[in-house]
Formats: C-alpha cells, structure tokens, sequence
C-alpha cells in the first residue's frame, strides 16, 4: 500500500521501518527533518511538507505528541489525501480523539492508538487498538498488519480505543513507577535491591516488566524507549479522564506527583524508569 508517516519519531520511525519491511511503500514527513532523514536509508521517501508526504496515500498514520500537534498537522495535510483512511495513533485520550473528529469529519479517521514501545515498533509486533467504521478498519488493515502483532478492535465509536489505551497506560504508568518505589524503599532500608528480584523471582506479583526496569535502575542509564515526559504526559491525560467519570484518583494523583516531581528535576527526555528518581532514599 501507499503509505504516509507523520511524525517520526521513536515510535514513527520504528513503525516506518516495519512498514518498510512488510512491502509497503512509505512516505515520511517530521517537523525536525533531521529526525527523518535516516528514513531514506531503510527506503523511506522524506517529504517536505505534511501534504508532500500524505498525497496519494491510501492510508495516513499519524504519530505525534500530543492533541494539538495532530490538530496542527491534519490542518495542513488533509486536503492532499481526502479519500486516504487516517489512523491516528498518537496518545491524545478519548476527549483529544474525539476533539480531531469534529474538527476533521471529512476525513475517514481510525483511532488507532499502540500498546508496545520503541522495540515493538522496530519489530513490528506493537498492538492496534482501533476503533472506528469496520470498512475503514478493514480497508487500512494491511499497514496496521506492518507494525503490529495483533489488533483488538474497540467497536465503532471513535474514542473508544483511546480510551482502552489509557486503561493500558494506567496500569504500565502505575508498575512502572511501583518498581522505582520499591527499589528506593530497599535502597533506603539499607538492603541491596537485589534481594527484592531475588524475593519476588517466579511468584505471581513478578513480571519481566520488573526485570526491564530494574535493569535500567541499576545501571543508571536511562535510554528512552518511552520518555519520561511522555509517561507526565498521560498520567495527567488519564487523571482528567477519571476524573471526568468520577473515577477515584488517588493513586493517578500519587502518579501524577511522582512523574511531575522527576520531570521537574530535569529527567523528561529519560526513559519512564527513572520516575524512580522521584524517590531518592535519604
Ligand atoms: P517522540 O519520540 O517524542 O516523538 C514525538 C513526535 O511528535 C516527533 O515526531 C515530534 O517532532 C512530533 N511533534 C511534537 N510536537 C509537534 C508539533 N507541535 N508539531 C508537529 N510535530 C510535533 O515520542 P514517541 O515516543 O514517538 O511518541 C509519539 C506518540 O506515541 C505520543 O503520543 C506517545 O504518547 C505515543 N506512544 C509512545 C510510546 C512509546 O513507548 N514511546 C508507546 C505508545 C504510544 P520533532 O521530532 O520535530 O520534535
């Protein structure tokens, strides 16, 4: 299929590559050139423009940071593509889904946001969660196909996927920050945090979403697979969505303070293990 990417970066770029590999042809635009330049090596074209990039696809995924940013680019792409089926998988809620469907509904729109980081996305093994027309689902599945390992469809409603994902991204936010929490806590009652792998090895509570953190804790190097910044980013985007279903938010709250408190201290561009920052024993 004729393909367009907009926004390249960690997941955009890691999508392209995949979509590449499945035998599509991709067309890549970002606001830093230099970001997508790299593109053109794996077999990427690098438009100029977002609607350089997106004429003449049959399927446009649009992968930016956050609501305004895709309002932004749609409004100076979408007229190059009427007719293309628009799959918008940045992380912008349900509200921020549904804020682009009404200023876009000439557009055939797909919320598609991905479960999965920036090694899922290289690999092509993300999950799709979609919502939106069957037809148009069905119509963009083989890219969706190109970068993701399974889809799980939401229904119809636009939003709704959006909102399954910050369901998903609650609970990542909430393990990820647990294992910084944790660590801390045995760092600051003077035990070796080791001892807290070794303890919880093979019981129900472990999961390698402990060990890959870990692993990055004790190191103390933070490579971003997915930005601190961006966890900030949606554990105040799902605090305001429970909030607006009167859905207790205490532990977003406590979520909320601790990824703040870290990114205040300089650590946004960090992976979101070092949320564990947060709580320097001591
Ligand atoms: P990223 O590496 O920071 O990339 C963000 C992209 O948005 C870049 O292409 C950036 O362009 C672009 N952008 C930001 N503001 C813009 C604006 N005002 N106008 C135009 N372009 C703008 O972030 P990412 O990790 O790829 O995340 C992209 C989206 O996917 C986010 O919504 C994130 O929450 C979501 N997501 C991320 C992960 C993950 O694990 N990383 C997983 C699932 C979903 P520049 O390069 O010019 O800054």
């Amino acid at each position: 299929m004729h393909v367009a990417v907009l926004g390249t970066g960690i997941m955009g770029a890691g999508m392209t590559r995949s979509l590449l590999r499945a035998g599509h042809d991709v067309r890549v635009w970002n606001r830093t050139v230099a970001r997508a330049q790299p593109l053109a090596d794996d077999g990427a074209t690098v438009a100029g423009t977002p609607a350089g990039a997106v004429e003449g696809a049959e399927v446009v995924l649009v992968m930016l940071w956050d609501t305004p940013a895709v309002l932004d680019v749609l409004g100076s792409a979408a007229g190059a593509a009427p007719d293309a089926v628009w799959l918008q998988g940045s992380t912008i809620g349900a509200d921020g889904m549904l804020e682009v469907a009404a200023a876009r509904p000439d557009l055939r729109l797909v919320d598609a946001p991905v479960l999965g980081t920036k090694g899922p996305a290289e690999q092509g093994t993300l999950v799709a969660l979609l919502s939106g027309a069957p037809a148009d689902v069905a119509a963009a599945q083989p890219a969706i196909d190109g970068y993701s390992a399974r889809s799980v469809y939401a229904g119809e409603r636009l939003g709704a996927a959006s909102a399954l994902k910050l369901a998903c991204n609650a609970w990542v936010a909430t393990m990820n920050a647990a294992v910084g929490q944790s660590i801390a806590l045995a760092e600051g009652l003077g035990l070796d945090p080791a001892l807290f792998l070794e303890a919880t090895r093979g019981g129900a509570s472990d999961t390698p979403y402990l060990h890959m953190k870990a692993e990055l804790i004790a190191k103390g190097e933070f490579p971003p697979s997915f930005t601190l910044a961006g966890a900030f980013k949606d554990v105040e985007l799902i605090r305001a969505a429970a909030r607006a279903v009167s859905v207790a938010d205490d532990v977003l709250a406590g979520l909320v303070a601790a990824y703040g408190r870290a990114v205040a201290a300089g650590h946004g561009e960090e992976d979101m293990a070092a949320v564990y920052r947060a709580f320097p024993p001591g």
